[in-house]
């Protein structure tokens, strides 16, 4: 059975939706998965994306899921379904015009420093709510704040890598119970990749990103 479709099975009992990471890989091979029935991609390269999307059928969901430059988004504006790597409120403005000019709504999820990593990226976790409160005031109508993302340390310890999740899916809750109690749209806990998703899950993953799991090694 291919890797794929065990993975499609582990995620069935959690009801989470499996995000295929397709950088460095060739069209063919996303042409590939994309025959098997998966619809959603993502790509962590503005430019790599945008090289790419025009190869392959329209109705693939293109997630951004790394690292986002404000200059970069105009390119991305027009299709891009859902931007995992929000961290900084001028982000989040910029694709808040660049998704009005293209009469769109975004989808975002608030990318959250979980590592015990030094890692420029991500809110750090205790300024989540404070992030959160400037972000709403702003009133970004054509943004949809769908929840939250996290990458764990890069490690072989269970329970390092356990623990921030957990502390993500606290972080999720805590932030649900104040800024968005009746909003069915927030919803993601956009955590797990290849080596980890298997504990994300447990720990409360709605969106699993895993690339050479299902593809390869890069
Ligand atoms: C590359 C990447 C992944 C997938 O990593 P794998 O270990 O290949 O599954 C997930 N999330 C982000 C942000 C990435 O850049």
């Amino acid at each position: 059975m291919c890797l794929r479709k065990e993975i499609l099975k582990d995620l069935q009992p959690y009801g989470a939706r499996l995000v295929a990471v397709s950088k460095t890989k060739p069209i063919a091979q996303i042409r590939e998965m994309y025959e098997e029935g998966q619809r959603i991609f993502g790509e962590n390269r503005v430019q790599e994306l945008v090289d790419k999307r025009p190869q392959l059928p329209s109705n693939i969901e293109w997630h951004l899921i790394g690292h986002l430059q404000r200059n970069k988004v105009k390119y991305i504006a027009d299709f891009v379904q859902m931007i995992h790597s929000v961290d900084s409120i001028a982000l989040a403005r910029e694709i808040n015009k660049q998704a009005q000019k293209h009469d769109r709504v975004i989808s975002i999820l608030l990318q959250v420093r979980i590592a015990r990593e030094e890692t420029k990226f991500g809110i750090p976790a205790h300024d989540l709510d404070r992030f959160l409160e400037e972000l709403l005031q702003l009133n970004l109508t054509h943004l949809s704040i769908e929840g939250l993302m996290g990458m764990a340390t890069f490690t072989d310890d269970e329970e390092q890598i356990r623990k921030e999740f957990t502390e993500l899916k606290n972080g999720f809750d805590r932030v649900k119970a104040s800024f968005f109690p009746d909003h069915d749209h927030f919803r993601e806990i956009s955590m797990g990749m290849s080596g980890d998703y298997k504990i994300a899950l447990e720990e409360g993953s709605t969106l699993v990103r895993i690339g050479s799991l299902i593809f390869g090694a890069r």
